[in-house]
């Protein structure tokens, strides 16, 4: 008996605001396909609508991906070719999509990349921060002391930086940025990409806190933050402030310490003690 070929599983990107940027190629995949998986078939459907693309759409989301990603497999195992697309740019990226990735190639089906729009990618080709190298962060968790945390893990990192923000959270985003890493770290703010109120801003972390602040507009959107990497000499200083806190919280409360240790050292007192 021979067995059916299977199928492939494609990942497509759709755009992150403006819709010229929805490729060919990712719209003759999709219509080519037997079903599109989708994070919220609501925000897809009308976009495919407006391209033509008439494929049965199912939902795959965070809450149910476990469960449907082996009925997929089976799927493009029996021959069906499937798409995988999340609400806007590239699956995967901050969106679901891994398990069911993950799963595919574990049985062996071919996955293959239809790319376009990320935001982490058009925000870094127009920063103007070393690209050479960097590291995505993604968002970071939503509590104050989650984001701090995960800011001080991230305080010496020499490569570029790259986070996902919403509205709700830019200004305290940026306020634990400016506290943890230093207010005169050089940033970008990257908002709106490709959309009709697009704008990068870029200065010191501490000012650009203040200039959006200052401006309820530019709070507005979705947004890409992207921070100069620490240079030697912050590296360096941040490993003293570290080593001459550790020694002095053998014998002070921690928060007199990273105070102190701040004060002799010069590093940002929040990169050396939580809150
Ligand atoms: N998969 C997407 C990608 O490829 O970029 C990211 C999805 S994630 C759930 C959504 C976040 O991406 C937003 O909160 C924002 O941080 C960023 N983002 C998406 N579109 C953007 C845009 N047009 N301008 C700036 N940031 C954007």
């Amino acid at each position: 008996m021979n067995l059916p070929a299977a199928g492939i599983l494609f990942v497509v990107a759709t755009p992150i605001g403006n819709l010229g940027d929805f490729s060919p190629r990712a719209v003759q995949t999709l219509k080519s396909v037997a079903a599109i998986c989708a994070e919220d078939t609501r925000r897809t459907r009308p976009l495919l609508q407006q391209f033509g693309i008439d494929v049965p759409l199912m939902a795959l989301h965070d809450h149910n991906e476990d469960e449907i990603a082996a009925k997929l497999v089976a799927r493009l195992l029996a021959g069906e070719s499937l798409a995988l697309v999340s609400d806007a740019g590239t699956p995967l990226i901050s969106d679901p999509g891994y398990r069911l990735v993950r799963a595919a190639r574990e049985a062996g089906v071919k996955v293959s990349p239809v790319p376009g729009a990320a935001a982490l990618i058009a925000a870094l080709s127009v920063a103007g921060l070393p690209s050479d190298r960097f590291a995505f962060e993604g968002f970071l968790p939503a509590k104050a002391g989650g984001r701090r945390d995960r800011l001080q893990a991230v305080a010496s990192e020499p490569r570029t930086l790259v986070f996902y923000e919403s509205s709700h959270r830019i200004l305290d985003f940026l306020g634990d940025a400016a506290s943890v890493l230093g207010a005169d770290r050089h940033a970008v703010v990257a908002r709106e990409l490709t959309k009709l109120f697009e704008t990068v801003l870029d200065g010191p972390l501490g000012e650009l806190r203040s200039r959006i602040a200052q401006d309820p507009n530019q709070q507005k959107g979705e947004f890409v933050v992207l921070v100069e990497g620490a240079g030697d000499d912050e590296a360096a200083q941040l490993a003293e402030g570290r080593r001459v806190y550790a020694k002095l919280a053998e014998h002070l409360p921690p928060s007199t310490a990273a105070k102190l240790a701040a004060e002799l050292t010069g590093a940002p007192r929040k990169a050396l003690y939580g809150s």
